[in-house]
């Protein structure tokens, strides 16, 4: 008894070993066999809504992190559903998320597991959170999952229809006519909305019962000869019929057959009119087949494209969306094997410029921050944003990357059982950067590195900035504790920013100390949320 006794008033004084709570703190358990704090319900949701749960992570299969997502927001929804609802609207809206698919199924949950006001808010925020026909396929498959069609559903979905502009209604149906199981004609039917214009009527029909015979006249009605030009091209003879049905009718690579994608003369005319995301997705077969190449015209067009900040933002692209396509660009190679190709060297490095520019205009907080980048073994699984390899370790090393872009007095180091610091010059590239990281050892986590670090190499520092999933086990002391002997030796009010890699619930930041904040990892607003925060203008 008095072994665990002197071992609990060690405790009061400042330095619990990880494996063991703070005395009187409201510290958890996490799944590493160590101790952190778990973040509020409102932060959980707001991790789910940004990071999602695909892949799962070292801990927990991609199940287990689901559920976690929808206890979260269920618990939240409780509290007050309108709110959880704004919440997705404006992360959605703000294309905040690599992906959207989180968002609508909070949607759906909101939609049938809220009070009255918050299901009528949630049926009412569809369009705004379900912008394409693909989003509300994923939506009807979220809420089919857990309700009855209802009367309620069925005229959110006429709605939704309703408030189409007929022209982006055919353009996303010749894209992709169904999804998850779940096509037009299966909403149509289940929702039976009034067309209002003459071109919605006819465009209903084409959805649920297929075009009427295709004459050699383009349809008469505008806003659907581009469904007339799509059904001409399925009989198209040759190269140039397609290559020119696709300049006049502004046909997407979708609506191309098959055997045409490998024609030069199809993807000049595809190039023309073709909309950020398709371009940032076909770079490589751009460059495969000889159409992007050094010094080229095309190249020109592809950099300038790339870096225009406005048609970033417009089409929603997310940083992650970026830095994948130059993973793969860069490497010349097929995540799959399919496929080899020269990269473009100016367009790699347009790449590489965009992924700064999608966080949009960033102001510095101009203090002195130590980045400490979590290499354990735990950041090495699992994907994000399902992009294949894309791990939290690179994707934490790329969010620092924005900060140290922003920021003038920058150190960056890498931990795990042991502390590193990184040199990592102005300018250099991402993907130059994630494989220098990579080639860091790993080992056990010990989130308090940083700061005791700092103390002992007497390195003065006004933000720690962690990036982690928060699952410390490995040190002597916490890293509260260690951030508080630091205040204390050094004088300085520092604070830390726990930048969170993962959807779980752990942190390693004291919810009840202004100095500490949690933000989300990969959310395009976390980068001037920190530096608020470090200027104290939060
Ligand atoms: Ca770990």
């Amino acid at each position: 008894m008095t072994k665990h006794l002197t071992s609990f008033l060690a405790r009061t004084n400042g330095a619990t070993p990880q494996s063991l709570p703070i005395a009187g703190s409201a510290q958890v358990a996490n799944s590493a066999g160590g101790y952190s704090f778990a973040v509020d319900d409102w932060t959980r949701l707001r991790r789910f809504l940004v990071l999602g749960s695909e892949g799962g992570s070292y801990y927990a299969t991609e199940a287990a992190l689901t559920a976690d997502g929808a206890g979260a927001t269920l618990r939240c929804i409780a509290l007050d559903g309108c709110r959880v609802v704004r919440e997705i609207v404006e992360i959605s809206q703000a294309g905040r998320a690599p992906k959207n698919d989180a968002a609508l199924f909070a949607l759906a949950l909101c939609a049938s597991k809220g009070d009255d006001p918050t299901r009528r808010e949630a049926l009412a925020a569809l369009p705004k959170v379900a912008r394409t026909g693909t989003h509300l396929f994923h939506f009807a498959a979220f809420a089919d999952a857990q309700r009855g069609w209802g009367r309620g559903l069925r005229s959110a979905i006429a709605n939704w229809y309703g408030a189409q502009d007929a022209k982006n209604l055919a353009y996303g149906a010749i894209k992709y006519q169904s999804r998850d199981g779940w096509s037009h004609r299966d909403l149509l039917r289940l929702s039976h909305p009034t067309p209002k214009t003459q071109a919605q009527g006819i465009i209903y029909h084409w959805m649920t019962q297929g075009w009427p015979g295709v004459g050699t006249e383009p349809h008469p009605v505008a806003e659907v000869a581009q469904i007339w030009a799509f059904e001409r091209i399925k009989r198209a003879g040759d190269e140039m019929e397609v290559a020119s049905l696709i300049r006049e009718y502004r046909l997407p690579r979708e609506a191309v057959p098959t055997p045409f994608l490998t024609s030069p003369l199809v993807w000049e005319a595809l190039f023309e009119e073709m909309p950020m995301m398709a371009l940032i997705r076909n770079l490589a077969t751009l460059t495969r087949i000889g159409l992007l190449s050094p010094l080229s015209q095309t190249a020109q067009k592809v950099v300038a494209q790339l870096g225009d900040a406005d048609r970033l933002r417009r089409a929603r692209v997310h940083p992650i969306a970026i830095l994948a396509a130059l993973r793969t660009y860069a490497n010349g190679r097929g995540a799959r094997g399919k496929g080899v190709w020269e990269p473009v060297s100016a367009v790699v490095d347009a790449l590489d410029a965009a992924f700064y520019t999608a966080f949009g205009n960033l102001s510095p907080s101009k203090m002195r921050h130590l980045l400490a980048l979590d290499v354990s073994g735990s950041m090495s699984w699992g994907e994000i944003a399902g992009v294949p390899g894309l791990t939290p370790r690179e994707a934490s090393a790329a969010m620092a990357l924005v900060t140290g872009a922003v920021e003038e007095n920058v150190e960056y180091t890498a931990f795990s059982d042991k502390l590193v610091p990184v040199q990592i010059g102005h300018r250099v590239r991402l993907d130059s950067v994630l494989k220098q990281l990579a080639s860091i050892p790993m080992g056990g986590t010990d989130c308090a590195l940083p700061m005791l670090w700092a103390l002992k190499k007497k390195v003065m520092v006004d933000v720690f900035v962690v990036y982690t999933d928060s699952e410390t086990w490995f040190g002597k002391i916490h890293p509260v504790e260690a951030l508080a002997r630091y205040r204390q030796e050094t004088g300085i009010a520092a604070k830390l920013i726990v930048v969170g890699m993962l959807s779980n619930k752990f942190s390693i930041a004291d919810p009840n100390d202004g100095g500490m904040l949690d933000v989300v990892g990969f959310d395009i607003a976390a980068p001037q949320l920190m530096s608020d925060f470090a200027a104290g203008t939060l």
